[in-house]
């Protein structure tokens, strides 16, 4: 049985007339920067998201980039996000000579802990960066009750969790900006690389839309030191179609996810993933614990289901505070307590997750990892 990560050919098939038209009606109008295309885009995704306002920009990390300067985030400045997540997260604050505070995660959904986040706050604290991970909200709840009393923004890392919710609203839309990734393999991808900046606050967008087209307005009129970072129109017509089949899309991750439960949630030796019932989850990825803290066993099992001849992944190995980056003093971090964040990436393992998943496969993989055991 032939089974992938992620089946990205399969999915283009199914929506191939629609890509390759909207695809070509770009090249026939040759405005292929920005261009009403990506507007639409734009305003459809905005709608999409309850109305906070959105920029396409050339990828996710820059989008992380922007916000932080639209927020004026630089040296002197704390930003607080987690370790267990992909290195983008932490990446733009170092890059902008900011001080990035490593916080642990709620074992449960491998998000940020709320509660820590409280002891971490400093006077210097600019920002929270919580980041979806997985398709899941962190606990946007506790975390904006925090950031308001203290007088923090909230930037959301949403690059996995586009479509999710938390408590009825959906990521990206609750704190000051959102961010997220269209890169080809999230939720939401595009045949190449590409992002969005989010905010519901008008002068913020505005600001992050200065930055990211060299920080003018009017051309040659350059008003603040600003980045080349834009959507492209051929991306924003991909992204228009899969955007109206997004929701589709999340149906088949969470109806795959809902299989490899049913399948393996009695399995001693496995924890399958924990779903809040205060948001949805749109499973960026299934990832599951090989229980034990022990990443031998973890890479075992993984072993043994490549045997099978499927694939598996282990996101993530290294928690962000203890990669190379963080063992010079070139970039400034602190770290608060990390037991959670440290089994984790001692635990996790993620099974084959994508929308075109059938039930053979499904049960397939979910009896090698029983085989293990
Ligand atoms: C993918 C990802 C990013 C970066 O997105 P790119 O488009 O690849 O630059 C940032 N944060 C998280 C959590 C991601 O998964």
């Amino acid at each position: 049985m032939n089974i992938q990560m992620v089946d990205l050919q399969g999915q283009y098939l199914g929506i191939k007339n629609e890509i390759d038209a909207a695809i070509q009606s770009v090249i026939d109008s040759s405005a292929f920067i920005r261009g009403p295309v990506t507007a639409a885009f734009e305003k459809d995704l905005s709608t999409y998201l309850d109305g906070v306002g959105s920029i396409g920009v050339a990828n996710g990390t820059d989008a992380l980039q922007i916000a932080l300067m639209a927020l004026d985030i630089g040296p002197g400045d704390e930003v607080i996000a987690p370790s267990f997540t992909f290195v983008a997260t932490a990446e733009a604050v170092g890059l902008l000579g900011a001080t990035t505070v490593f916080v642990d995660i709620d074992p449960k959904t491998f998000n940020m802990d709320a509660a820590e986040v409280e002891r971490l706050i400093t006077p210097k604290t600019k920002a929270i960066v919580p980041v979806h991970l997985f398709g899941q909200c962190a606990n946007m709840t506790a975390i904006m009750d925090i950031a308001e009393a203290n007088g923090i923004a909230v930037i959301e890392d949403a690059a996995q969790a586009v479509g999710a919710s938390w408590d009825g609203k959906k990521a990206g839309s609750w704190g000051e900006m959102g961010t997220l990734s269209f890169f080809p393999t999230k939720n939401l991808g595009c045949y190449g690389d590409g992002g969005a900046v989010l905010s519901k606050r008008a002068d913020l967008l505005e600001h992050a839309r200065l930055i990211s087209n060299h920080g003018s307005k009017k051309k040659y009129h350059n008003e603040v030191v600003g980045v080349n970072s834009r959507l492209d129109a051929i991306q924003a017509a991909i992204l228009g179609v899969k955007l109206k089949k997004l929701d589709e899309y999340s149906e088949a991750r969470r109806r795959a996810a809902s299989r490899y439960t049913e399948f393996l949630h009695d399995l001693p030796g496995v924890a399958t993933p924990i779903i809040d019932s205060r948001g949805t989850h749109v499973f960026h990825q299934y990832t599951m614990r090989v229980l034990g803290n022990d990443p031998s066993k973890r890479d075992a099992v993984q072993s043994h289901l490549k045997s099978n001849g499927i694939p598996s992944f282990v996101y993530y190995p290294v928690p962000l505070h203890l990669l190379p980056i963080y063992k010079n003093d070139t970039v400034s971090y602190r770290v608060g307590k990390m037991d959670n964040t440290l089994v984790a990436a001692n635990e996790v393992l993620s099974l084959p997750m994508h929308t075109e998943l059938t039930e053979e496969q499904l049960s397939f993989v979910a009896a090698a990892v029983r085989s293990f055991f």
